[in-house]
């Protein structure tokens, strides 16, 4: 029998925003190769639902606690909970983001200090926590939520601090990897198109908005359901061991044109 190199088995996966959207598909796709989770979020039932469907869905060991990642104290609290639970942290799937939307002249301070604040600081902050385990272990595989809008910006919508945040996730990630390869850390990054979550259910049954995807990517639609999952489960496991300070477009072609 040849070695799998994607079998996660044994290691333990901790998701940030794992109580919607990609991050429970995410936790999911980790379980399903044998991954013990880590997941946090703000909203507790939502993540006690996700440990339930995980465990007995995959037979895995799911540890939920609350998280708010504007918050660093809070950090610090959730990543020692989930390093007394299992002892260590492998795999961070940073992944916590939110989005606002003005037209870049009316934008509030406030508006522009949540984007901010959650999608490119909070994801310093979780990474530099969990990386200090992730340092005395000498091991451990970050993936951080980047996005089309890491590259490229859009017409007509009114994204700017969202833009600006995730082209912060790329450098980030491409810094981050060249500190910590050092320590066995590997620091990658997914850059996704349009995927239906809470995040984006405003926009996908906009016909205008499906317009404008069909005119500016190549497959001429968002993506489904489960097309994120070979990419973080190829990030987060040993298939990618030469492989750091990278950013993988998932966007059916968007970024190539
Ligand atoms: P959702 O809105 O469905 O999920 C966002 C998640 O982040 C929720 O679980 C939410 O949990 C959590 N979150 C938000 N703020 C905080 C906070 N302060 N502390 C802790 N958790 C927080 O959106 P998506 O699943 O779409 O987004 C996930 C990631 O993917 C984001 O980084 C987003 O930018 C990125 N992305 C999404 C794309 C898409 O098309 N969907 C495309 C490209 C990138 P709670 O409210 O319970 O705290």
């Amino acid at each position: 029998m040849g070695t799998n190199i994607f079998d996660l088995t044994g290691k333990v996966a901790l998701v940030t925003g794992a109580s919607s959207g990609l991050g429970v598909q995410f936790a999911k796709a980790l379980a399903n190769q044998g991954a013990n989770i880590a997941i946090v979020a703000r909203r507790l039932e939502k993540l006690e639902a996700v440990k339930a469907e995980i465990e007995s869905e995959y037979g895995v060991d799911v540890f939920a606690t609350t998280c708010d990642v504007l918050d660093v104290e809070n950090i610090k609290k959730a990543v020692g909970e989930i390093k007394d639970h299992f002892g260590r942290i492998d795999i961070l799937i940073n992944n916590a983001g939110t989005a606002r939307v003005a037209p870049a002249e009316e934008q509030s301070d406030d508006d522009w200090k949540a984007v901010i604040d959650t999608n490119l600081n909070a994801v310093y902050y979780v990474a530099r926590e969990v990386g200090k385990v992730m340092k005395e272990q000498n091991y451990g595989k970050i993936v951080n939520l980047g996005s089309l809008h890491s590259a490229v910006s859009i017409t007509g919508m009114g994204i700017s601090a969202y833009c600006a945040s995730k082209g912060g996730v790329m450098l980030l990630t491409k810094e981050l990897a060249a500190e910590w390869a050092q320590y066995g850390i590997y620091v990658n990054a997914i850059g996704p198109a349009y995927f239906p979550s809470e995040m984006t259910s405003g926009v996908m049954g906009d016909e205008k908005f499906l317009g404008l995807i069909k005119a500016s990517c190549p497959m001429g639609r968002p993506g489904k359901e489960g097309e994120l999952n070979g990419a973080v489960i190829y990030f987060a496991s040993d298939a990618s061991s030469y492989t750091t300070g990278q950013i993988l477009w998932i966007d059916g072609g968007w970024t190539a044109v």
